[in-house]
């Protein structure tokens, strides 16, 4: 959780545009199919391809909607919706005979590179498919003519029911990035902001996605990742898109890592012994506490390291760490890391479901203004201090910090802080607000906001020995922490896992 100033300078991403169609029926009377009315949400899709002779119903006249797609039936639809032509005919699959139905539909995409099959060598024609594998079909299809607008694909999870992963998850971000000059998207999640990729595909949604992407073909459009869970959560986190991710693992339940994504070459053996240092500094269960540790970077200074909430698990967070910064000259900087470590432990201590109630819709919000919406009547609702993303509850830490030390004015202060106008107007204000509050502050971080002055306060609280005088009101923010026995025996402990030169240091000029 960082807090970076200038913080409302961000462009809005991804704007979403909602157009409602008033369509006219062409052929008012004529009904496609019998079990089908005009005023069902898959009709014009439906009748599209029905009209380019790329559907057809059933014998008795029904389309049954609902009915799910065979992994044969797939293959001759997409072949047929993108007129793909394969020159040799060579059938590389174990199970696919001759007589099948769907064999010369099959035999094209695989001499096309768009479908491989199984591992063991089948195809298995008459098995359903899935959402993650229809994608596949799609965007392998869509790569052959529009190639380098796929080359790039989101590199964060869109869906919860999407890790990195899975297999499909490209294929997943591609297609969802798929957006038309009317707004719509080929493709989008379930309403729950799921995506379904072991949902078996319906035909009526098959429709959709083929029509849409044929409207793509012959009309344009752009290929724009849709802001979800993670993109919102980014948001939140501050984390911004000059960010590049370098590598993500998942942490096992034994406080191990497992890489389960590499973008960028970073030196395994140096994450391996970064996450050693972390590990030492963070109690074994509070790592409980944290799902993935991702290495990034936005280049040297700026965000040095960070926590965000974990969108497939609230309750949880993951934990990032600018590789550049960190690792200089060939040597993992002990200090610098033990430090921010500290500073995200802070964080992890206070922001937790045990000590605030988080807004869960701010995670399932479509778009950074709902998201926003969400967030304003969150905490509007919220009689104690709302810390980030939840309300904090009643005796914890963060809402007796914030009660105990920050005033109506400095509040007000900081708000006018995040609403002023240019970069220039804000420097001025935050340089004012801290000759003002020069000694109510452990660092000029701890000011941005009172979730950073918390975990800049537990940081001195840690590395620092106890405060003698207690006159400034920054000391007394360090001695607030000896009043919870729980925290003096973290103390302790961290304290002896930690370099002699991590005591007593003072880092500037990194955000965290
Ligand atoms: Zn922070």
């Amino acid at each position: 959780m960082k807090n970076k100033l200038p913080l409302f300078n961000y462009a809005i991403l991804f704007l979403f545009i909602f157009i409602f169609q008033i369509f006219t029926l062409t052929n008012s009377y004529a009904q496609i199919f019998n079990d089908i009315s005009s005023d069902y949400e898959f009709y014009n899709y439906i009748e599209d391809l029905k009209q380019r002779n790329i559907i057809d119903g059933y014998t008795d006249g029904t389309f049954r909607p609902n009915n799910k797609l065979t992994r044969g039936e797939l293959s001759k639809i997409v072949t047929n919706a993108f007129s793909l032509k394969a020159d040799s005919k060579s059938n590389n699959f174990l199970d696919l005979e001759e007589t099948d139905t769907f064999y010369d539909y099959i035999i094209t995409l695989n001499q096309l590179g768009i479908i491989n099959g199984y591992s063991d060598g089948t195809f298995r024609s008459y098995e359903k498919v899935t959402r993650g594998q229809a994608m596949k079909f799609i965007v392998n299809s869509v790569k052959l003519s529009d190639n380098e607008k796929f080359v790039e694909v989101p590199q964060w999870t869109i869906f919860p029911d999407v890790d990195e992963s899975n297999t499909f998850f490209n294929y997943i971000n591609s297609a969802t990035s798929i957006k038309l000059n009317d707004g719509t998207r080929i493709i989008k999640g379930y309403s729950t902001g799921e995506f379904g990729v072991n949902n078996n595909i319906t035909r009526a949604e098959i429709s959709k996605v083929i029509s849409q992407t044929l409207n793509y073909y012959e009309n344009g459009g752009t290929f724009e990742p849709p802001l979800t869970y993670q993109e919102a959560n980014n948001e939140l986190a501050g984390v911004d898109e000059n960010n590049e991710i370098l590598a993500i693992y998942s942490i096992k339940t034994d406080s191990t890592i497992t890489i389960i994504r590499e973008y960028e070459k970073t030196d395994l053996q140096v994450n391996e012994q970064m996450w050693g240092i972390i590990t030492n500094v963070i109690p074994e269960n509070r790592i409980q506490n944290l799902s993935k540790f991702n290495l990034f970077t936005d280049g040297e200074k700026e965000s040095l390291a960070g926590i965000y909430r974990d969108a497939y698990n609230l309750e949880n967070f993951n934990f990032m760490i600018d590789y550049l910064d960190i690792y200089q000259n060939s040597t993992i900087n002990e200090t610098l890391l033990e430090y921010a470590t500290i500073h995200e432990l802070g964080h992890i201590i206070s922001l937790n479901s045990e000590q605030i109630t988080i807004t869960k819709s701010l995670y399932t919000a479509k778009t950074i203004e709902e998201m926003e919406e969400m967030k304003g009547i969150a905490e509007l609702l919220c009689t104690n201090y709302y810390a980030f993303d939840g309300c904090s509850k009643d005796n914890s830490y963060i809402n007796s910090f914030v009660n105990t030390f920050w005033t109506e004015e400095q509040l007000n202060r900081l708000e006018e802080i995040y609403n002023a106008d240019t970069d220039e107007e804000q420097n001025q204000l935050l340089n004012d607000f801290y000759w003002d509050y020069e000694n109510d502050f452990v660092t000029l971080y701890a000011l941005s906001a009172p979730t950073e002055d918390f975990a800049e306060s537990f940081t001195h609280f840690i590395t620092h020995e106890r405060p003698e005088d207690t006159t400034f009101i920054k000391d007394q923010k360090t001695e607030f922490f000896y009043s919870f026995p729980e925290l003096v025996d973290l103390r302790n402990d961290i304290r002896i896992h930690i370099s002699e030169d991590t005591k007593n240091v003072d880092i500037q000029s990194y955000l965290l």
